[in-house]
């Protein structure tokens, strides 16, 4: 039997342990246990690792700090550790950029008016991937698969820009209900520190 280790440095990295303390319903069933499979399946065991141990916390859907965030995709931002939060405290909104597209309003005007949400807090960061792209991206998309994308990359120069722009964005969607407490960051992926970007 072998188990995946969670490692960042070997990531699917299957190494041999010794299964034979596993005795309880705690622990997955052999017959989960995926050695050498998917990074999927590295996942799916590793859930059945959490739930072992989970208990039911018991809350709402309602976030408790009533807040939404708004954050890019980025792997090295670990939005919870990040910024101080609690399971249950806010909403995660993340895609590329943590730009604000139709669909990140979608979820805060659903966040606003369904969950109970009132303010909004945008998070992007240094060394972002979309410094590097442009929107020739969809250009080379159009010319590879032949059907022109109906989104916009969104790609950009200067961060604190795209943090304005984006703020902007929430301010003037007649779809939030609270939009009177909405800033926005850049987080240092160096120093793990943000600075916060005057809207003006
Ligand atoms: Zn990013």
């Amino acid at each position: 039997m072998r188990f995946f280790v969670p490692s960042h440095s070997g990531l699917g990295r299957a190494v041999p342990l010794n299964v034979g303390t596993m005795s309880t319903s705690a622990h997955p069933p052999a017959d989960a246990i995926h050695a050498g499979g998917t990074v999927t399946d590295r996942l799916v065991d590793a859930n059945a690792r959490y739930a072992a141990d989970f208990t039911d916390p018991g809350m709402d859907a309602r976030p408790v700090l009533r807040v939404a965030v708004v954050a890019c995709m980025d792997a090295r931002i670990d939005l919870h550790a990040a910024l101080g939060l609690q399971l249950g405290d806010c909403h995660t909104v993340r895609n590329a950029g943590g730009v604000v597209t139709d669909d990140v309003i979608r979820s805060l005007t659903i966040s606003q008016r369904a969950l109970g949400t009132r303010s909004v807090m945008l998070v992007h960061h240094t060394g972002c991937g979309l410094e590097s792209l442009t929107e020739d991206f969809r250009h080379e998309l159009e010319d590879e698969v032949g059907q022109r994308p109906s989104w916009a990359v969104e790609a950009f120069r200067d961060v604190d820009q795209d943090v304005r722009q984006s703020m902007q964005r929430v301010r003037t969607s007649p779809f939030l209900l609270h939009t009177d407490d909405v800033r926005g960051f850049v987080f240092d992926v160096t120093t793990g520190l943000l600075r916060e970007i005057d809207p003006a």
